[in-house]
């Protein structure tokens, strides 16, 4: 359960990104970095400090969402179909320099390094399976009338 932890969502971000700048500890070098526009991360841990440049990454989350699922026996709150926009400037994967997005299925299940024809095509499948959940809705008041009607 992680719900508790989550970043902070609903943090209005500022207009303007910030820039700072930290020590390259490969190099012994300082480095700048303009955040992501929207990021919500606190560098302040990071700001003038040694670090491994590929450790430095920016993001934002969407509004969580959750709903209770039953893991083991008891329903619990767990994170659903949160996504995350993401950048890391200095990534061994070169697509993670430029913003991707990284949607939390449930709870520390993620589908990872989405360009935006990735994104779109988990929201279509998304879509697609909510279509067919609507289905099944209809199947199920109808199967249900059908069920308490019956006399015998
Ligand atoms: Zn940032």
């Amino acid at each position: 359960m992680r719900v508790m932890d989550a970043p902070g969502a609903s943090t209005v971000p500022p207009a303007t990104p910030p820039t700072w700048s930290f020590i390259n500890r490969h190099t012994g070098q300082p480095e700048k970095v303009t955040c992501l526009t929207g990021c919500t991360r606190d560098h302040a841990r990071d700001m003038g400090r040694d670090i491994f440049p590929e450790d430095v990454w920016c993001w934002f989350w969407s509004d969580p969402l959750t709903l209770p699922v039953n893991e083991n026996g008891t329903p619990e709150e767990f994170k659903i179909l949160d996504t995350v926009i993401k950048v890391e400037p200095w990534s061994a994967t070169i697509a993670h320099r430029l913003p991707f997005a990284v949607i939390e299925l449930v709870d520390d299940h993620f589908i990872d390094g989405l360009d935006p024809d990735g994104l779109e095509t988990v929201i279509n499948t998304l879509a697609g399976r909510l279509e067919q959940m609507r289905e099944t809705h209809r199947q199920l008041v109808e199967v249900r009338n059908e069920y308490r009607a019956r006399t015998t």
